[in-house]
């Protein structure tokens, strides 16, 4: 599959009127005025462009965004799309007791399985009927591929109708983190993001979300996930954060997105119990879905993927930025920070000569203070490769002058740890190709 993206090099009037000077030099060396010479000292702008590849366009010529997903069709309702309320009245329906919806959520959510020959509590004569009606298969697992000594592992799932999505899962000290998929493709187009490449085809049900956690889980508890350590220190034996960094847009695809949030956070056996500050939800920016999240009640962290503090250069980098501009997604960011307390994360990949200049580092810090202090905080990340990509991350010492810029301007700012960039699976690289 092409997933080719690569900047064109438009140098800026300044810098191709110093090129121009430079080239009279030989001959008319006293022609360079003081504005040329300063000219030449203004680092190069770098646009966005594709190669390799075709961006989708609308009628106006600017990127498309899908936010309608083209097929509409969803897998069977799975145990999982339900609240256990829900599965114990579909049990009824079944002429089963109520508290044999529980007895399933346990094997489910606690157990990991759907295979009715561990289920010795329920009844023999009905199991195989049970677990067929409760569990249509919904993730198929058709590559796995393996790194960091066994611990970063990436699945590639094939769905009911064919789609394919990918997970990515990581174990770190004392933690272990699951990067989820939320739509198969993505609609939001984004020229150095993978995944957006081929556009969006549909959103994952509530149940495929959840799968990809339950059938980590399983893998992890069969040892399927690197070695354990050998300090005494403390090991996950299950994911412990999750993270919607895989393939899609989680707020396009909202309420099934929330649906499995609050499926993450409701106690066993009705969800996974895992804690809401774990889970972190990451958007292009969709501002009117961000202020919906504010009022969800549930304390998950919240990621803004901003890479440009300037709407002219972020209208390149993020299409979506034609409907929501930077003031207004960082507005809608800060409100979430004062509603819910929870400290907002802003994602920033540093692209060279793109985004990465020090005048951008000191833009950004001058809109985040602007709205308050100890709001937030800064995560730049270097630019993952896509293949044949000519974009290239910055210069790991422009890097460490960006974020020194930002944290001496008083914002918290660390460099993202990045993994699984060998099976492409690190942020950006998720294309699902067999
Ligand atoms: N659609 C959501 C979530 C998926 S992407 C979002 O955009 O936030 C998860 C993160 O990876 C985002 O911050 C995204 O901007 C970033 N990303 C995309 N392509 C990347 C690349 N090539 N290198 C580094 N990060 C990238």
């Amino acid at each position: 599959m092409e997933r080719m993206t690569s900047p064109k090099n438009i140098p800026s009037p300044a810098v191709s009127a110093s090129a121009a000077n430079d080239a009279k030099t030989t001959t008319a060396p006293k022609s360079r005025t003081a504005e040329a010479r300063s000219a030449a000292r203004r680092p190069a702008q770098v646009m966005p462009a594709t190669e390799g590849w075709d961006q989708a366009k609308n009628p106006e010529g600017r990127p498309l965004l899908q936010f309608k997903s083209p097929r509409v069709s969803q897998p069977p309702v799975h145990l999982a799309d339900m609240t256990l309320p829900e599965r114990e009245a579909r049990f009824k329906e079944m002429g089963l007791p109520a508290f044999r919806a529980k007895q399933l959520s346990v094997h489910y959510f606690q157990h990991y399985t759907t295979d009715p020959e561990r289920m010795s509590d329920l009844p023999k004569d009905r199991r195989t009927e049970i677990t067929e009606t409760m569990f249509p298969k919904l993730l198929t697992e058709i590559k796995r591929l393996t790194t960091d000594n066994g611990d970063t592992v990436k699945f590639l799932w094939r769905l009911f109708d064919g789609s394919l999505v990918e997970s990515v899962l990581m174990r770190y000290p004392g933690r272990i983190t699951l990067c989820v998929s939320s739509q198969c493709g993505c609609g939001m187009n984004c020229p150095f993001c993978a995944t957006g490449q081929a556009g969006l085809t549909r959103n994952m049900s509530t149940a495929e979300i959840l799968d990809q956690i339950v059938q980590a889980n399983r893998v992890i508890a069969e040892g399927g996930l690197g070695n354990l350590r050998r300090d005494g220190g403390h090991d996950a034996d299950r994911v412990t954060n999750i993270v919607f960094m895989g393939m899609g847009e989680p707020l396009a695809n909202y309420k099934r997105v929330m649906n499995a949030v609050h499926r993450m956070v409701a106690e066993a056996p009705e969800g996974l119990g895992m804690s809401a500050r774990g889970i972190t939800v990451s958007t292009v920016g969709l501002a009117p879905a961000i202020r919906k999240l504010a009022e969800e009640g549930v304390a998950i962290t919240f990621a803004l993927s901003l890479h440009a503090p300037d709407d002219e250069l972020r209208d390149e980098l993020i299409p979506v930025n034609d409907k929501w501009k930077v003031d207004e997604v960082l507005d809608a960011a800060y409100n979430y920070y004062k509603v819910t307390g929870r400290r907002v994360s802003i994602e920033y990949a540093l692209i060279k000569d793109m985004n990465d200049h020090p005048w951008r580092a000191e833009m950004l810090a001058k809109k985040l203070n602007a709205r308050g202090r100890g709001w937030v905080h800064v995560n730049p990340i270097p630019l993952n490769p896509t293949p044949g990509s000519i974009w290239t991350s910055s210069e790991p010492a422009v890097m460490a002058e960006f974020i020194n810029t930002l944290i001496d301007l008083g914002v918290p700012t660390t460099l993202r740890d990045t993994r699984g960039k060998e099976i492409d699976g690190a942020c950006g690289q998720l294309a699902a190709a067999e």
